[in-house]
């Protein structure tokens, strides 16, 4: 028996849920159009949620001060009126197009039909780096992202990393976990300052200047070994070990679909529209003379490659969408 490909229409898809792709995805619903993304992370915020989510971001029109979290969630709820499909972890790997319809192919064998695209793909597809000790223990106790705390009660916890996202998730969960071990190969820390002195301040065990070395139990993990620099082994007990490693950039999909790349970025003309007929691009990825990459800027290349994308779902319609206030 031959298996059905899963098939998603939609009028607009999105790839890539970063800051730039999630306001998209505001201005989509507020077009009237149905609106996907796919992410290949399986969080939402790209590069701010991977990245620095407790990061203070100075620089966002109309926030004095956020964390990189923060934003992300006002830009979750603010798209929420789109009702937005979230296809997330998996990658957009193939692009084809007609006179109506573009398909994009993802990883996971699904095929979206969608009338326009718009490119938000930041500096590439992220991928999580990997625990090397952790080969074969994904879906049985090793995670590389923290998307909510609950599940993670009375369990004990090992993070493996020195950056913002792991001290961000030790000090999250160190109240509602049963015991929390940080494991980091240096003995400096490349977090927020105040997150670092509240994680060292608390009950979390941190492990300097070593490494997980292995992941045992039976069929889902039950402790870990760790190696000092100096040769010991230690064992904690883990029902969950959280990889916090930092994440690669990828391009390489994108690059054989045929888009006019400068570099590593995609070139637009002043409406974000790609070399290709339906395709538009905005945020981090695109080019042009006196590109600067900014969240703020994302914002308002996305605002201006949904409204061009409109008068494509719709022919009737206008690239000015009107004030958001308007009838309301
Ligand atoms: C440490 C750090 C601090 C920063 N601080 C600031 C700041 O204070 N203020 C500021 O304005 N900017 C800051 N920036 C820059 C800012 O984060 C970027 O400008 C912003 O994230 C770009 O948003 P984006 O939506 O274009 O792309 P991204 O945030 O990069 O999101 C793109 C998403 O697309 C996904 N993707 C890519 N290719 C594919 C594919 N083929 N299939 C599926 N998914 C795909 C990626 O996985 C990613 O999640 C900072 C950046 C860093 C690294």
């Amino acid at each position: 028996m031959v298996e059905a490909v899963p098939e998603v229409e939609t009028d607009l898809l999105i790839v890539g849920a970063g800051p730039a792709g999630l306001y998209g995805a505001y201005y989509a619903g507020f077009r009237g159009m149905s609106v996907t993304l796919v992410d290949s992370l399986p969080e939402l915020g790209g590069q701010v949620s991977a990245l620095y989510p407790e990061k203070a971001i100075l620089d966002v029109a109309g926030f004095v001060n956020v964390k990189g979290r923060e934003l992300v969630e006002q830009l979750v709820e603010q798209a929420a009126s789109a009702k937005p499909k979230y296809l997330l972890g998996r990658t957009a790997t193939s692009l084809t197009h007609d006179e109506e319809s573009i398909s994009m192919g993802l990883d996971d064998g699904t095929v979206v039909r969608a009338k326009v695209i718009i490119i938000t793909a930041g500096i590439g597809k992220f991928t999580p780096r990997p625990l090397p000790a952790g080969e074969g223990w994904e879906d049985r106790g090793l995670v590389f992202f923290v998307p909510s705390f609950a599940e993670y009660a009375g369990r004990d916890v090992v993070i493996v990393g020195g950056g913002d996202s792991a001290f961000d998730w030790a000090h999250h969960l160190e109240p509602i976990a049963s015991t929390i071990t940080l494991v980091h190969r240096r003995d400096k820390f490349r977090a927020h300052q105040a997150t670092i002195d509240a994680v060292l301040a608390g009950s979390t065990e941190v492990v300097t200047k070593a490494q997980v070395t292995a992941l045992n139990g039976e069929y889902h993990v039950e402790s870990v070994e760790i190696t000092t620099a100096d040769g010991d082994v230690l064992v904690r007990p883990a029902q969950s070990v959280v990889a916090a490693l930092g994440f690669v950039a990828d391009l390489s999909a994108m690059q054989e679909w045929g888009l006019e790349f400068d570099k590593r970025h995609i070139r637009v003309d002043t409406a974000m529209r790609t070399n290709l007929p339906r395709v538009f691009a905005a945020g981090d990825i695109t080019e042009y003379a006196g590109k600067v990459r900014l969240i703020a800027v994302g914002f308002g290349e996305v605002a201006t490659a949904v409204n061009n994308a409109a008068v494509l779902v719709d022919p009737d319609a206008h690239v000015f969408p009107g004030h958001s206030s308007e009838g309301s």
